[in-house]
């Protein structure tokens, strides 16, 4: 535990100073796009570029706003089961996501499922908790490894799966043509992961 005048030194020193410090202005963020568009052959000042930089900085907002939510916060409100006893799975949850090696698009769905344990939570909260973790420079073993490990240590349920299918834009337009392929992640935990629940919960995701 860190002292208050541990704190302050910590925020003075230079080589220490938080990862918030390092992030660059707008203008310097606009800039770099210009640079890459020129890095791309084409000239940033013509007509049609001339509002790009602004707008990929806007999207990137967007894009990465993940890095701004809290994802077990999201399973912050949770409810009695009400002697529900089998398991809850919410299906097809759209993933968009950036691959961390090319800033590619990821795009594809997830399917999430838990056996309550005491609580369950709003059905919409896992969807929320895939686009928390999604909207960050991801690969996709890690984004299927996070959602199921939030899962686990928020709820406390008996069992967690959660699978992951995407198609990455940096395989599919770049070299050999590899267009339609997709990739399958998976993690399953506590009661997933062994039988009886293991047959059951898989012939549910792939059903
Ligand atoms: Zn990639």
């Amino acid at each position: 535990m860190l002292d208050q005048s541990a704190i302050l030194a910590l925020a003075e020193a230079p080589s220490d100073a938080p990862l918030e410090s390092a992030r660059p202005s707008r203008a310097e963020a606009e800039a770099a796009v210009r640079t890459l568009i020129r890095w791309a052959g084409d000239a940033p000042e013509r007509e049609g570029l001339r509002d790009t930089p602004a707008r990929v900085v806007r999207a990137y907002e967007e894009w990465f706003d993940g890095y701004a939510r809290d994802p077990a916060a999201i399973l912050g409100r949770r409810f009695e089961r009400g002697g529900y006893d089998d398991y809850v799975l919410l299906r097809d949850i759209p993933v968009r996501s950036v691959c961390e090696h090319h800033m590619a698009a990821i795009e594809g769905v997830a399917h999430v499922a838990y056996l309550p344990g005491e609580r369950v939570v709003g059905i919409s909260k896992l969807a929320r908790l895939v686009d928390a973790y999604a909207r960050r420079l991801q690969i996709q073993e890690r984004l299927t490894a996070e959602i199921a490990d939030t899962l686990q240590s928020a709820l406390q349920p008996r069992g967690v799966a959660v699978v992951i299918r995407a198609s990455h834009g940096c395989m599919t337009t770049r070299g050999v043509s590899t267009h339609g392929t997709s990739m399958e992640t998976r993690r399953l935990l506590g009661e997933f992961s062994r039988e009886p629940w293991r047959s059951d919960i898989f012939a549910a995701l792939s059903a």
